[in-house]
């Protein structure tokens, strides 16, 4: 809010601003109660492949269950754990939790658990000189091997600056794979990718309905397949928009059309339904 500051560097008035303020102190505060009591919560939407419908990944999505607002969404306080640096702690205990879950589902069900858990990961955590470090803990600690494990980025992610490109050098050395995540609705994406290779981009949902301007969802998937990197469309709704993105080319979609985000429980009920313990352990 630099625009907001007037001479001597004080902030200039605006009506709500002293709101504002207070009320991200007060979800500061909540926020670390949460973390400390055990608050938050990770679901898991399935990503399949098209035209199957076969499950190949999940994507964690933290909620917050909180005492007396009940579910709250990322939305509402993903924002503000950014704007305290909260993020770097919350975003350990999702990338832990992540990779906890993940290994857990694998040595219950075997090659029927999801391949792969992509973590959102913001700004603050990748210009944390740390966090490759954290990331290899996590996998050594939940024994997670690095390639089920997928870092989601945005371009504005991708561009933070401090050791934003140097983090992202070491996650690849790891093995860890990398996605660009909400892809086609940046400024720069094409220098991005250039300049910063990843395993795979998700078209951002925005261009998931049809009819519909497709000539973005169709140049996104003619750029993964120049690439050699792997294409998810977002936000699939309708078969129809699913029939639409598998003939562009898309070979995994995301949306709730298949699944919507759910608990880790319900998780485990799907991969049951499809293939029974008896028979997994059999395998
Ligand atoms: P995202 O990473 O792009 O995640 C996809 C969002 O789209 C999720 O919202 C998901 O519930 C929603 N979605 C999935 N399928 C559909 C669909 O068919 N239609 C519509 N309308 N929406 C769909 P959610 O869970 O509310 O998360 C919103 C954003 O919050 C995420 O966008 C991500 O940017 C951020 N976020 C979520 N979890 C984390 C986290 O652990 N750390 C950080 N830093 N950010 C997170
Ligand atoms: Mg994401
Ligand atoms: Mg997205
Ligand atoms: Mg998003």
């Amino acid at each position: 809010e630099a625009k907001g500051r007037g001479e001597g560097g004080s902030q200039r008035y605006r009506p709500g601003m002293e709101a504002r303020g207070a009320e991200r102190n007060r979800v500061a505060a909540e926020l670390r109660t949460a973390l400390a009591e055990g608050q938050l919560r990770l679901h898991y939407q399935p990503v399949v492949t098209l035209p199957e419908g076969t499950l190949s990944g999940v994507e964690a999505l933290i909620r917050w269950q909180h005492p007396e607002r009940g579910l709250i969404a990322p939305g509402d306080f993903v924002p503000h754990a950014e704007a305290t640096g909260l993020i770097v702690p919350v975003g350990r205990w999702v990338l832990r939790e992540a990779c906890r879950q993940t290994a857990a589902w694998h040595a219950e069900y075997g090659a029927a658990a999801p391949a792969t858990v992509s973590v959102n990961v913001s700004a603050r955590q990748l210009q944390d000189s740390r966090f490759a470090a954290e990331v290899a803990a996590a996998l050594r600690d939940s024994g997670l091997p690095a390639h089920r494990l997928t870092v989601e980025i945005t371009e504005s992610t991708a561009v933070g600056g401090g050791s934003t490109a140097e983090t992202l050098g070491k996650l690849r050395d790891l093995g860890v794979r990398i996605s660009l995540d909400d892809f086609g609705t940046g400024q720069s994406t094409l220098t991005l990718l250039a300049e910063c290779p990843v395993d795979q981009i998700k078209l951002d949902r925005s261009f998931a309905p049809v009819p519909g301007p497709d000539v973005i969802a169709t140049a996104v998937v003619q750029l993964a397949r120049v690439l050699g990197v792997e294409a998810v469309a977002e936000g699939v709704e309708t078969p129809e928009q699913a029939e639409h993105l598998r003939a562009l080319g898309y070979e995994q979609a995301q949306g709730f059309h298949f699944a919507r985000p759910m608990a880790a429980g319900d998780i485990a009920a799907a991969i049951e339904a499809r293939a029974p313990r008896s028979r997994v352990a059999a395998a």
